[in-house]
């Protein structure tokens, strides 16, 4: 499996996952359009979580500046390829996958 062609079923996915259990190592607070969570790098509860478009910022930007996706923080946070990643969000998001997986 290509990781381009997981990031397309991706896009299907994110809309139906519940971020809340993505990010719950990261203890997700509702903010309105976004969630206020505790940074991966700097541990400080000054990060956010977009909810239309699934990357982390944290507001320390001077001090911390850490960025990522939603992607790429599960993926470095549960040390998984692509393949099981995809398999976890699918999962979380009730979301079936094509008979090829
Ligand atoms: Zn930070």
């Amino acid at each position: 499996m290509h990781e381009s062609q997981a990031l397309e079923i991706m896009e299907e996915i994110y809309p139906k996952l519940d971020l809340t259990k993505v990010a719950a190592n990261l203890h997700p607070v509702d903010h309105g359009t976004k969630y206020l969570v505790m940074c991966p790098k700097c541990h400080k509860k000054e990060a956010f979580l977009s909810k239309e478009n699934p990357a982390i910022r944290c507001n320390r930007t001077t001090h911390c500046g850490y960025h990522s996706t939603l992607w790429e923080y599960y993926r470095h946070e549960h040390s998984l390829d692509a393949e099981h990643m995809l398999r976890e969000f699918a999962n979380m998001a009730n979301h079936p996958l094509p008979e090829s997986f």
